[in-house]
């Protein structure tokens, strides 16, 4: 047994590995639980003034309790297996979504080969998880549409604290500038879908789109597993 193996081990048997909805064990979460999180045919439209963001589509509503305790496992517990259910979660409302008939108009959205990013993390927090959460589930959604994953095209250029607790406008300050483009070739008249795990007021993505754009990104939406 390798170290890991071996920690995993113990790990294991102190937490022991159950569903977070019925206590089903070895699963972290189960696919009967998995399909009693409501996903939105058509998401409300995200009601915050977006300047560079073509737009921010959410597939559930953060509300449901079983859905916040995966988010919040995978997370704060640094359950990585998580991933799964969330890109799940995200895809299955992505296939919807994108050949229904309120979005089969959306030029920028039926574009067959968008670019996936995930939000980078700054590097203080990358360090304390482990993982980027929004890069796993980026990863496993690209590569279930064949859409290339550019998971390094943007970094954090500062180290942002953290956002909660701050307002709308404090939010959108506190991220300003705080973001770069590593190479300007990779998104140059592309359209760029933003992957996220959860959002909030809109302010980190927006100011993404805001350095994508000005960097010649074509469009710039924001794709998300949860709205809260
Ligand atoms: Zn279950």
């Amino acid at each position: 047994m390798t170290i890991k193996k071996t920690i995993d081990f113990i790990l294991t048997l102190i937490f022991p590995i159950e569903c977070l909805g019925c206590n089903k064990e070895d699963i972290y979460l189960c696919d009967e639980c998995l399909a009693k999180i409501k996903i939105y045919d058509q998401p409300p439209v995200f009601e915050h003034p977006l300047t560079h963001l073509n737009g921010i589509i959410y597939a559930t509503d953060y509300k449901q309790k079983l859905l916040q305790q995966i988010i919040h496992n995978f997370k704060f517990r640094y359950i990585k297996e998580l991933a799964e259910p969330l890109a799940k979660i995200l895809a299955e409302f992505w296939t919807n979504y994108i050949n229904s008939v309120e979005t089969r108009n959306c030029a920028s959205l039926q574009n067959d080969k968008p670019i996936i990013i995930p939000v980078p993390l700054n590097k203080k927090r990358l360090l304390e998880r482990g993982f980027n959460q929004a890069e796993l589930i980026a990863k496993i959604f690209a590569s279930q549409f064949n859409y290339p994953l550019f998971s390094n095209a943007i970094i954090r250029s500062k180290n942002t604290p953290h956002q909660v607790g701050l307002n709308k406008k404090e939010r959108l300050t506190n991220v300003k500038n705080s973001f770069a483009i590593t190479d300007p070739e990779l998104i140059k008249d592309r359209i760029v879908i933003l992957i996220d795990d959860v959002v909030t007021t809109g302010s980190t993505l927006e100011e993404i789109a805001k350095t994508l754009k000005q960097a010649g990104a074509k469009d710039a939406w924001g794709l998300t597993v949860a709205k809260d």
